[in-house]
């Protein structure tokens, strides 16, 4: 039988740490990664046939659970018609429809084929439409891997970096020239803006450094303070997008960017992003306007099949089942560190549901990383993962409950918490 070692040691010959994104290596938590042979709703079965629960759901593009039939046959039918032509076809006027229909105040969108594209091309617009170069990000909110984002950024690049470092740029490769532009900022601190800032890109729930909600009048602060001195707001949605609520983080926290940014869910687990906004604004994208921006394989017909398929499905239902799923892993995993007399924090915002160790709640960065260095992540992590629970590998991830976990999973999921807490507070972790 092939084992996870056998085919991550072949991984490692051919590609960098084994892997094709950074986090998968299992680096921060250590270990060998589990190869993934299939998915059904909750359950990921890796090549060695163990069954994991699945909170990791492709870090929130699966939001019905892996494999749903419905999207399958959406993939199959749109599959046996032919995969890409480079011609417009009904599938993306669908989904852009389905887009626009839901998210109040975007009147078109531009898809694309990730997340990292969408934004990244968002901040090109936002720069050719207000003719500004300054953009304003938020340290420890991740905006993908394009070179002017990738200052402060969350999720994996954090892992990369030493952790007493938050160096500017994050990456190689990136020239001082290329965020030279990039203004970076606390996260839930409204920053003082001048007439040189183009855009302000913020993930609206932040869920790249662990799980931070907005304090109270934080979006309405910075929704004011674009507006002061005519800079855009960009609301990156990759995560928060039809996962928070049916119209978005923009329903969900009643502030309305004049940018959207979306991917992971939109895509059904194929590879989608779109980013949006008002009629006036994008027609300054290509061919209309000035800013150029293209792809051969934008609006893939598998794609945009599956994320219709998924969208069709997340009904007011649906959000209410996920919310209340999330509620009782939340309150569940509350309980078990509290029992254990483990310090830990689980905060959630809607059906995102966060973990940090130690007493505090953080409210930015700093604080995030504060929990981090107590180094109790990876303890966790592995107790989990031996009795088949599947968290992210680092612990800058949040958990990603879908619609397929059943409140027994979530039942299963706070009783194995509830003992490897015990555990390491015994120091038998
Ligand atoms: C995942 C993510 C991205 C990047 O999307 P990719 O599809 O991985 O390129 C951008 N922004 C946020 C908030 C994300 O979580």
């Amino acid at each position: 039988m092939t084992t996870n070692h056998d085919l991550f040691t072949r991984g490692l010959k051919v590609m960098p740490g084994g892997v094709n994104s950074p986090v998968r290596a299992f680096r921060s938590v250590g270990g060998t990664p589990n190869f993934i042979a299939e998915g059904q709703g909750a359950f990921v079965t890796d090549i060695e046939g163990t069954v994991f629960l699945d909170y990791v759901q492709s870090y929130g593009a699966s939001i019905l659970g892996h494999a749903h039939p419905v999207v399958i046959a959406a993939i199959e039918n749109a599959a046996k018609r032919g995969t890409t032509f480079g011609a417009p076809t009904a599938g993306e006027v669908n989904l852009a429809e389905a887009l626009v229909d839901r998210i109040d105040g975007m009147e078109q969108v531009r898809l694309v084929s990730s997340g990292t594209e969408a934004t990244m091309s968002a901040i090109r617009l936002a720069r050719g439409a207000t003719g500004r170069d300054k953009i304003v990000k938020f340290v420890g909110n991740y905006h993908g891997h394009s070179d002017a984002l990738l200052a402060s950024a969350g999720s994996g690049v954090i892992e990369g970096l030493d952790l007493g470092e938050t160096a500017t740029p994050d990456s190689a490769g990136v020239t001082a020239g290329a965020v030279a532009d990039t203004i970076v900022v606390p996260y839930n601190v409204v920053p003082t803006l001048d007439e040189s800032v183009a855009v302000v890109i913020v993930e609206p729930v932040a869920a790249n450094m662990g799980l931070i909600a907005p304090r109270s009048g934080f979006l309405e602060g910075l929704r004011s303070e674009c507006d002061r001195v005519g800079a855009l707001l960009l609301f990156d949605e990759v995560i928060c997008g039809f996962r928070l609520a049916r119209g978005g983080a923009s329903e969900f926290l009643s502030v309305h960017p004049d940018l959207w940014c979306f991917g992971k869910v939109i895509g059904g687990g194929l590879p989608v992003g779109a980013y949006g906004g008002s009629t006036e604004l994008m027609a300054q994208i290509s061919p209309l306007g000035p800013v150029y921006q293209a792809g051969t394989l934008s609006g893939n017909p598998l794609a945009t099949a599956a994320g219709l398929a998924v969208l069709d499905l997340l009904t007011v239902d649906a959000y209410q089942q996920l919310e209340r799923t999330a509620e009782r892993l939340a309150k569940g995993l509350r309980r078990a560190f509290a029992d254990a007399g483990v310090e830990a924090r689980v905060p959630r915002v809607g059906p995102l549901v966060g973990l940090f160790f130690g007493p505090e709640l953080p409210l930015d960065f700093e604080g995030a990383r504060a929990s981090v260095s107590l180094g109790r992540y990876p303890q966790f992590f592995h107790g989990m993962l031996d009795a088949g629970i599947a968290l992210a590998p680092g612990p800058y991830e949040v958990m990603f409950p879908s619609l397929a976990h059943q409140d027994s999973d979530i039942d299963r999921t706070t009783d194995v918490a509830a003992s490897v807490a015990a555990a390491m507070a015994a120091g038998a972790r």
